[in-house]
């Protein structure tokens, strides 16, 4: 019986050419990949609706070597796609031959995405990941050169499939063939390309060389701000900001909450904070609180598992907005 892989995503498409193979009475195992910018969610519940195996592997190291600098560069915002495609077939296929499959598998739909789905992409992507002859796009395949284990018989050239271009309808008939019913919207679920997000990063990226792998997932939650000395200090905007941000913390970090009103978690997170950087971390505590603008507030910092009271006034709105990133 022959094995392949599939580079699962999650999304319909990865969902339908992980079938179609798996209906050639092919043993079919899905990996999805994982990082701070995007999680795999998505693809539990979608390899356990269509009932196959899935492997979950961080990836976060060698994910933030490319981020550094993408052979590819970036797309709209701070998506390296080409790149992300590059190492994750990369990395598929050591999958492939350390479980040894004969082949991997993508959901990728020639003509689907302009910049990365043209068949000129798809080669360049395939050379560059060192495993060309072992990738099948099962949905396009009819219109691509055929792989090794289509020619070696090991999987029916003539039962896949020939679309191409953007529009859906073939994927919401074969969908219906397999009795798939829940899959997710085509897009979503990567923060690269969300702008506020790719702001955050680049900001970041600019303070510091080496970030730690706490400082992505901070960039998920809250407010942030950057002090003149350079510490950052972020504020939660709502309940389930302060819960993770707290899930963060640690205990080297300052962290500040107002005393007689209700109000945010606030972090300043090490390394460099300092008396300056403290004292508008309290102050930005009481602008986010209900407490009133003009008089002063009690705020409680905590560090290193002592706590001690801060008297101060709300920082002013045109400070904050100065000091927002
Ligand atoms: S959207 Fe994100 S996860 Fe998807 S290919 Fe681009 S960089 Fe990679």
């Amino acid at each position: 019986m022959s094995k392949a892989i599939a580079l699962f995503s999650g999304g319909l498409d990865s969902m339908l050419a992980a079938k179609l193979v798996a209906s050639q009475n092919i043993d079919v195992v899905c990996v999805n990949f994982t990082s701070p910018f995007f999680d795999s969610k998505k693809a539990e519940a979608s390899a356990k609706h269509i009932n196959l195996p899935l492997i979950i592997e961080d990836i976060t190291p060698d994910y933030l070597k490319m981020l550094h600098s993408p052979r590819y560069g970036f797309g709209k915002n701070m998506n390296p796609c080409i790149d992300c495609h590059i190492l994750m077939l990369k990395i598929t296929g050591q999958k492939m031959e350390s479980l040894g499959a004969d082949f991997i598998i993508t959901g990728e739909v020639l003509g689907q995405r302009p910049m990365s789905q043209t068949k000129q992409s798809l080669n360049m992507i395939a050379k560059n990941s060192g495993c060309a002859d072992y990738i099948l796009r099962p949905l396009s395949a009819q219109l691509l050169t055929p792989i090794k284990a289509e020619m070696e018989g090991k999987i029916d050239r003539s039962m896949l499939l020939s679309i191409s271009g953007r529009g859906r309808k073939d994927q919401m008939r074969l969908a219906k063939e397999f009795g798939i019913t829940n899959y997710p919207p085509p897009a979503g679920g990567c923060l690269l390309t969300d702008p506020m997000f790719t702001r955050r990063l680049r900001e970041l990226f600019a303070h510091s060389r080496n970030p730690e792998i706490r400082d992505y997932h901070l960039l998920k939650y809250g407010r942030h701000f950057r002090t003149q000395d350079g510490v950052k200090i972020i504020v939660g905007r709502n309940n389930r900001d302060n819960e993770e941000l707290k899930k963060l913390a640690d205990n080297k970090d300052v962290a500040c909450n107002m005393t007689d009103f209700p109000g945010p978690y606030v972090l300043v997170p090490e390394p460099g904070v300092n008396v300056s950087s403290i004292n508008i971390a309290c102050a930005l505590c009481a602008r986010y609180s209900d407490a009133p603008d003009d008089s002063e507030a009690t705020v409680i910092c905590q560090q290193n598992g002592k706590s001690s009271k801060v008297k101060c006034i709300a920082l002013f709105k045109e400070d904050c907005e100065r000091l927002m990133i």
